[in-house]
């Protein structure tokens, strides 16, 4: 019997409601298939949340790779057909994606789609696929097969069965588009919380940090490991407990491989990218970074995430230690964790 699990990533967020002499209200809604939290702390009026929510549900109508003509849907059901006219926010975040695929050398690869598809991992009848399965569908999982046309804002994927997927990058795409919504209203501060995909815009009002617990991978949603602080930065996890199922005993995670078309079986329980908007870092960067990190594992996740001048890391093992960047602020509060030092 397969015992399946969905947990909507968690990641705590403290002091919400502290430190403000306003009242807070924030608002909740699923989007993207998880919980999506706002907080606005001042001028957060209903229709400011209705604009919020109203741009979350468009761009989700536009990349979901499931919901029925969607860009990428079409997109999908063209491949091997012809080129697709898209929006330009669906086109902004495709040219990222092969950007991310390119420069992981396709650890992170957004035509992950037909494996995503096979595993359908979280869903209703995952089964591990056969080996023959497997084998079929790796040669359609091919990020140079993905044709991009700049000038007419068309995108091609050129063998039949091909699919596009954007689960990895566009929730972190999204937040950025929140965070602009929010400078617009002229909101000085607020939290947007895309399923565990953290952004913060402006500082706190004691201009002290925000603190983020980071998820333990290993215990129930909300237990956390740790507290890192942060300032105008966005928190993004990818992690082997957000979407899973176990068969004998053996745990399958939403994380492909795409060099093996399994989930990626590595010393890594989750990985943690933090993008200082202060200096260009972007939620849609850290996203793709925290998939590419985990898919490339340490060593070379870490290098990756090193060769980013506004983004940090923290790296959780399933030997329970803890590796991340020397710039960090976090106090471990779980003392099964241990933190390692090594500089980065
Ligand atoms: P994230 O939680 O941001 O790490 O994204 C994971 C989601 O991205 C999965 O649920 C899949 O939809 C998709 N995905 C899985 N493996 C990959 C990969 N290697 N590259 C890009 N997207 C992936
Ligand atoms: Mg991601």
């Amino acid at each position: 019997m397969f015992k399946i699990k969905l947990y909507i990533t968690c990641i705590i967020i403290f002091s919400i409601l502290t430190g403000c002499s306003r009242p807070v209200f924030s608002q909740s809604e699923l989007v993207f298939g998880t919980l999506c939290t706002i907080t606005l702390y001042n001028r957060g009026r209903a229709r400011v949340y209705q604009n919020i929510f109203e741009q979350l549900r468009e761009i989700d109508r536009r990349m979901s790779a499931t919901m029925y003509g969607s860009d990428v849907d079409r997109i999908n059901k063209a491949a091997g057909l012809e080129a697709v006219k898209v929006h330009d926010d669906v086109f902004e975040v495709i040219e990222r994606a092969l950007f991310y695929a390119e420069l992981s050398g396709g650890a992170f690869d957004p035509t992950v789609g037909p494996l995503v598809s096979l595993w359908d991992i979280g869903g209703e009848n995952s089964v591990v696929p056969a080996q023959e399965e497997i084998n079929g569908i790796l040669p359609l999982v091919n990020w140079r097969d993905l044709e991009l046309d700049r000038e007419g804002k068309t995108v091609f994927l050129k063998k039949p069965g091909m699919a596009i997927n954007l689960g990895a990058i566009a929730k972190g795409y999204a937040a950025d588009e929140v965070a602009l919504v929010i400078k617009k209203a002229r909101i000085n501060r607020g939290i947007i919380d895309l399923g565990g995909n953290i952004l913060f815009v402006g500082a706190r009002e004691d201009a002290g940090p925000w603190r983020v617990g980071i998820q333990n991978p290993l215990d129930h949603r909300g237990a956390y490991i740790g507290i890192v602080q942060v300032y105008e930065q966005t928190v993004v996890t990818s992690g082997v407990y957000e979407r899973y199922f176990i068969v004998d005993d053996l745990q399958y995670h939403h994380i492909l491989d795409p060099s093996d078309g399994y989930p990626v079986q590595n010393n890594l329980l989750s990985v943690t990218v933090i993008g200082d908007t202060t200096k260009g870092g972007t939620s849609m960067d850290a996203d793709a970074l925290s998939t590419a990190a985990f898919v490339l594992g340490y060593e070379q996740g870490k290098a990756l995430i090193e060769s980013m001048d506004a983004m940090e890391a923290i790296f959780v093992f399933k030997d329970m230690s803890i590796r991340l960047s020397q710039g960090l602020n976090f106090t471990l509060t779980d003392e099964n964790y241990r933190i390692v030092v090594e500089a980065f």
